[in-house]
């Protein structure tokens, strides 16, 4: 205020700078979905924690822009869920995740389910069965190919409502997880009432194995949890071998991380996994 409209006018062009980036990356993210270029998936393998082998695969959005480089999805998915553009982003990603998994059939692999994320406004969206419905049936695939990940957050104030739409995934065979299980608002009161499959716990506690007493306490307490309520158990974001043998103490089911393996292109990913 001291400073009078020098420095009102420093804040408002630093807020502009930031806002026209945002509008910038908006721009150039309709395009990628316009012509299809610079948006694809990488796979990440999860395998089992004892035996190393491979069980599922999650699917995770890569964009790179010709001018803005790689953009995190981190970023890129609120920027698609706060612009309208989380629509067509994931009919193109789940389009992708079917093809992939086709052209693996046809070549007479076996791939294992595929996990793919969603958003708050993917899950919530009115033609989410249909649409994975109509995947499963124009690319002839297997039930129980396609699994899902979402985050508590999402389904905190509708809870009846959550779990029609989860039991109808149950339905189509899917798996479903809870990703970063152990950082949101859980409701343990309701959690043995949703249908899903699997507590995915969050990268934070694995990273803190050995190293703090409280993470370690949280992990004995969600996987007797889990197990008690017949749920599969995954650590994600393992990356020393360490954090991999602490948690053979915990009824953990599977791993995934960098210590495995980093998210892959597709290719990548069949010659290591499925070949
Ligand atoms: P997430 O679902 O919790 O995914 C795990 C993130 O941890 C991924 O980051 C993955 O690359 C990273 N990661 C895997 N192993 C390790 C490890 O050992 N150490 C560390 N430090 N990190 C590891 P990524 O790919 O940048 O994705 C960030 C987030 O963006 C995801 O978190 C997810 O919430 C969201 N996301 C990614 N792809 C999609 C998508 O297709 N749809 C939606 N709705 N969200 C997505
Ligand atoms: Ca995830
Ligand atoms: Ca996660
Ligand atoms: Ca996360």
């Amino acid at each position: 205020k001291q400073e009078g409209r020098n420095a009102y006018r420093l804040f408002s062009t630093s807020l502009d700078v930031r806002e026209h980036r945002w509008l910038a990356m908006e721009t150039a993210l309709r395009n990628a979905l316009d012509t299809g270029l610079g948006l694809n998936l990488h796979y990440q393998p999860l395998v089992a924690r004892d035996t190393g082998r491979l069980v599922s695969i999650e699917a995770l959005a890569r964009w790179t822009d010709p001018s803005f480089g790689p953009v995190s999805p981190g970023d890129f998915i609120p920027l698609a869920e706060r612009t309208g553009l989380i629509q067509p982003l994931s009919q193109l990603l789940m389009r992708t995740v079917a093809t992939q998994l086709r052209s693996w059939l046809d070549s007479g692999l076996t791939p294992v389910p595929v996990a793919v994320n969603l958003s708050a406004q993917q899950f919530w969206h009115q033609d989410l069965i249909a649409d994975i419905q109509a995947l499963y049936q124009e690319y002839r695939l297997p039930a129980g190919l396609l699994s899902f990940e979402l985050t508590e957050s999402i389904l905190l104030d509708k809870q009846q409502q959550a779990i029609t739409i989860l039991n109808a995934l149950r339905q189509l065979g899917c798996q479903i997880a809870m990703d970063d299980f152990g950082t949101g608002y859980s409701s343990l009161s309701y959690l043995h009432q949703l249908p899903i499959t699997t507590l995915k716990i969050d990268q934070s506690f694995v990273q803190q194995l050995g190293e703090n007493q409280g993470s370690e306490t949280i992990l004995a307490a969600i996987t007797g949890m889990a197990q008690g309520l017949k749920l599969k158990v995954v650590a994600e974001g393992v990356e020393t071998q360490a954090q991999r043998e602490a948690l053979a103490k915990y009824h953990v089911d599977l791993i995934q991380g960098y210590l495995i393996s980093r998210p892959l292109p597709a290719d990548t990913l069949r010659a290591r996994y499925l070949a």
